[in-house]
């Protein structure tokens, strides 16, 4: 039965989409668009500002990506949106709050934690998971008061994913260039005291399983006094390694040839790209980290690192671990601890890995299926859930004839403030107004407090 179709048609559907991150705003537009009942989505987001990593991770001086910002407030035009900003799940309202109050509820809330290494000196001052210095440098109001040293000239990067990429432009990127952006400005202060001439990008494996694409590493190497640098012998021995490369590595095998075969140019700053070594250890002195002894590793024969029992010691004063994001457990909501996400299939939370569905609780984006994707991969993982949320309908799986009157009641017998899209539309107009004070893009309020203070002031 199509959901048009359906024996439910004509009900109103009351559903609760938690978290305006891609996931959530692409969940919603699914759910609202082409319904012929009327169907109304409350999008429920823990901070004042929607659209997640849109606006915490994608990369300040990649403005052209942040245009999907439009894209996404089309949706929140949409007839039967509606945004609920500043309520956090599982603070101001219990899960099973929404599940007595919704016909179905859509966790969208991402990957907001991090993995570790594992090595000793990780806690060093100096030492931080992607999740907390890119949330820094993007104003998450999370990762404001990080204490970030100055003075770096040279850092490291675990991963050669795209998180990497990222961050090897911040650290080596021209700082003027980066004070047009939309960085925040306490980061913009550290940048500028730290000239980092180097940044070293360690790779567990051989370069034929670098994660990044091939875009993102033409773009550091179009850095302004920027280069990249590879070992030739190390990209030799990949090509040789590897039998039948797909295009995709075929094609950043021969552009790593291309970048080792140049000589560095006197005074660039540098990338340099560090394969088959596993960080051991980071050394501090005080608190503060001054460099990273690395194992060198070899590959065995089922594409795993084994270590070789050789180290080599290099200083640095900032190292990231760009190994990837993790899921945060929600009271209340199962959670697999070996994978970091909400157990489910297809989009239908299950109690446990391969376990039976808990009616009307689904999920959606990184949260469901890993910190892997762009943000227009989780348009169509977002449609997988919402037919599974349409099956459930026509399945009688979600008892449609039950009344439900949403959380605004619960919220306001609380004095919890929510923010809705109209007010978040004024922080956006007061940000872009500051930052053209300062001739940046935008000047973000990095703290939820001022951006309510600027809701009251406008
Ligand atoms: P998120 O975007 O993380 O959204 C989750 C939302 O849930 C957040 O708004 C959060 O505040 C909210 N939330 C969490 N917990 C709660 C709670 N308890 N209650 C209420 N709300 C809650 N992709 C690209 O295509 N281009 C890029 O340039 C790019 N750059 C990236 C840079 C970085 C550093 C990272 C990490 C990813 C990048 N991506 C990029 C990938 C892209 O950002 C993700 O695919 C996408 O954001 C995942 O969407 P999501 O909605 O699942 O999670
Ligand atoms: P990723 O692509 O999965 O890369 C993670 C990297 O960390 C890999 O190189 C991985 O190596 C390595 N790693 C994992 N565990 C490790 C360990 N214990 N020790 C050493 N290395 C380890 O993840 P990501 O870079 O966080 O990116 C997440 C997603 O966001 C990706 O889908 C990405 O495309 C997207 N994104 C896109 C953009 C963009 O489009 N511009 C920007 C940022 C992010 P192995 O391969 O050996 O596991």
């Amino acid at each position: 039965m199509s959901a048009s179709s359906g024996g439910w048609q004509g009900a109103p559907i009351r559903i609760a989409v938690v978290g305006s991150g891609p996931a959530g705003m692409y969940t919603a537009e699914a759910l609202l668009k082409g319904q012929k009942q009327r169907c109304d989505v409350d999008v429920i987001e823990r901070l004042p500002t929607p659209f997640g990593l849109v606006r915490s991770g994608v990369a300040p001086d990649h403005q052209k990506i942040k245009g999907v910002t439009k894209v996404l407030t089309k949706i929140a035009k949409m007839k039967g949106f509606r945004f609920l900003g500043n309520v956090e799940v599982g603070v101001d309202l219990a899960i099973q709050e929404l599940r007595d109050n919704y016909h179905a509820v859509v966790l969208a809330v991402g990957c907001e934690s991090d993995r570790s290494l594992g090595v000793p000196g990780e806690d060093a001052l100096g030492s931080y998971p992607a999740v907390s210095f890119v949330g820094w440098y993007n104003g998450h109001p999370d990762h404001r008061d990080l204490k970030v040293p100055p003075e770096t000239t040279r850092a490291a990067i675990v991963g050669v994913g795209d998180v990497a990429t990222d961050l090897t432009r911040i650290a080596l990127t021209d700082r003027d260039a980066l004070a047009r952006t939309d960085i925040a400005e306490h980061a913009l202060e550290i940048l500028r005291k730290s000239p980092v001439h180097e940044v070293l990008i360690f790779g567990r494996r051989g370069p034929e399983h670098m994660k990044l694409a091939i875009r993102e590493l033409r773009a550091i190497d179009a850095l302004d006094g920027v280069q990249v640098a590879v070992d030739a012998e190390e990209v030799a021995a990949a090509q040789a390694r590897v039998e039948s490369p797909s295009t995709a590595t075929q094609k950043k095998l021969e552009y790593l040839a291309e970048l080792a075969a140049r000589p560095l140019a006197e005074g660039v700053r540098v990338a340099r790209f560090m394969f088959l070594r596993s960080p051991k250890r980071l050394i501090t002195e005080g608190e503060r980290l001054v460099g990273v002894e690395v194992e060198r590793n070899r590959m065995s024969s089922d594409s795993r690192p084994t270590g070789t029992g050789e180290f080599e010691r290099f200083d640095v004063q900032w190292l990231f671990r760009a190994i990837g994001y993790r899921g945060v457990p929600l009271e209340g909501v199962p959670f697999d601890d070996a994978w970091g996400t909400i157990p489910n299939n297809d989009g239908r939370v299950c109690e446990r890995r391969d376990g039976p569905p808990v009616p009307g609780l689904y999920v959606a984006g990184w949260i469901k299926r890993g910190p892997t994707g762009v943000i227009g991969t989780n348009r169509a993982d977002a449609v997988v859930t919402v037919s599974k949320i349409l099956a459930d309908l026509d399945g009688g799986i979600i008892d449609v004839d039950a009344p439900k009157k949403g959380c605004e009641e619960i919220l306001k017998e609380r004095g919890v403030r929510v923010v809705g899209f109209d007010d978040w539309e004024r922080i956006d107009r007061a940000e872009l107004e500051r930052g053209k004070r300062s001739g940046k893009v935008r000047e973000k309020f990095v703290d939820v407090k001022a951006m309510l203070e600027a809701l009251d002031e406008a």
